[in-house]
């Protein structure tokens, strides 16, 4: 007999409540992977309490292909369930060509909101992200655009990605005038990427400046890509990520990552826990952190990681042994 896993925790911030543990869908829901897979991890996720789906205009590869896929889910194996998922997408990257094709101008944002919707057959989404901050538009035009969103009832919510504590200060005092709230911000963050613990200007890092304003975090790339699993342990396999010539380069995987990598799932396994449960759970220590977005490939990768969402908390000496082995 098998015994049903446990019900996912959520953490609440920013108005929105959320798994724990999120999926995302950036590298493993385009032409590279076959359909029958992606729906395979995509239904599972939600039969588990996965309901917050990461998206992105340029999620797949390629482009706009990781909307398609959710769209045509939403139409047949997720008929029925829109609302209980917790659906986001973003623009700022390069969609199409030109001024207007990436960044954060008001007339982007619009014309990629509208666009995303379309691919994804809904009305709104739950998040409406501005991808990253934009130095050649003013802060007022991409906040006004994101408050201009939820007014036209095409976003519940909106929130940044990526923007510095500066930059993120910066946002917040022009989103107070404007009269929109920002309600997440999705920066990268895990042990071998901790520029969020990083203090901005005013001495407060990051996580400071969202934490004191109520928003929620999501924290991307958990894993670093997969360089925080065994994965890349005995070298890199065929179908990784690093061997694709996607976003995560060979050459990042230098014998001192590797040797940090492997002293880390020493600690893991001293604790009872694989590798990305300790890397996931080790994102969560932070009460302000309110859900890891990871970026799994297959049906086992999920369920490995969601192990993290129920596991008890490291404790002070896991803590201080990740600490001995976090390199940035
Ligand atoms: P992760 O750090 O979780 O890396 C995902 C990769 O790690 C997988 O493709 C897989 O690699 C490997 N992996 C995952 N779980 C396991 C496991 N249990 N055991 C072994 N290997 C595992 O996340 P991503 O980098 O994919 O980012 C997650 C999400 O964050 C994205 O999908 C997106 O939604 C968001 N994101 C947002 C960004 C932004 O600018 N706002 C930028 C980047 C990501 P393999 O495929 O090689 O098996």
């Amino acid at each position: 007999m098998t015994t049903a896993p446990p019900p996912l925790p959520h953490r609440r911030a920013g108005g929105l409540s959320l798994p724990v543990v999120s999926l995302g869908l950036w590298q493993n829901f385009g032409e590279a992977r076959p359909y029958a897979q992606q729906r395979e991890v995509v239904l599972h996720a939600v039969e588990r309490g996965v309901v917050h789906l990461d998206l992105a205009n340029n999620y797949g590869p390629p482009p706009f292909a990781a909307e398609e896929t959710v769209g045509r889910l939403l139409a047949t194996g997720l008929r029925g369930h829109r609302d209980e998922l917790v659906l986001t997408t973003k623009a700022g990257y390069r969609a199409w060509p030109g001024p207007y094709g990436e960044h954060g101008s008001a007339k982007y944002l619009r014309a990629s909101l509208d666009e995303s919707l379309r691919r994804l057959g809904v009305d709104a989404v739950d998040v409406f992200y501005s991808h990253r901050y934009d130095p050649t538009t003013p802060l007022e035009e991409t906040i006004g655009a994101l408050g201009a969103a939820v007014r036209a009832g095409k976003a519940v919510h909106v929130g940044i990605s990526s923007y510095s504590a500066d930059r993120t200060r910066e946002a917040l005092d022009v989103a107070a005038r404007l009269g929109v709230r920002l309600a997440v911000h999705q920066p990268a963050y895990s042990i071998l990427n901790r520029w969020v613990e990083t203090p901005g200007a005013d001495g407060r890092s990051l996580l400071d400046v969202a934490g004191d304003a109520g928003m929620a975090v999501v924290a991307f790339s958990p894993l670093a890509q997969g360089m925080l699993t065994p994965r890349y342990l005995d070298g890199v396999p065929a179908d990784s990520r690093a061997a694709r010539g996607g976003p995560l380069r060979p050459e990042w995987l230098t014998p001192e990552v590797l040797d940090h990598v492997r002293a880390l799932d020493g600690v893991a396994r001293a604790g009872g826990r694989t590798l990305p449960q300790l890397a996931l759970a080790w994102v969560l220590r932070d009460p302000r952190v309110t859900s890891v977005l990871v970026g799994a490939r297959t049906v086992e990768q999920l369920d490995d990681n969601l192990a993290a969402a129920t596991a008890a908390p490291l404790d002070d000496d896991e803590v201080a042994a990740v600490d001995a082995h976090a390199v940035d």
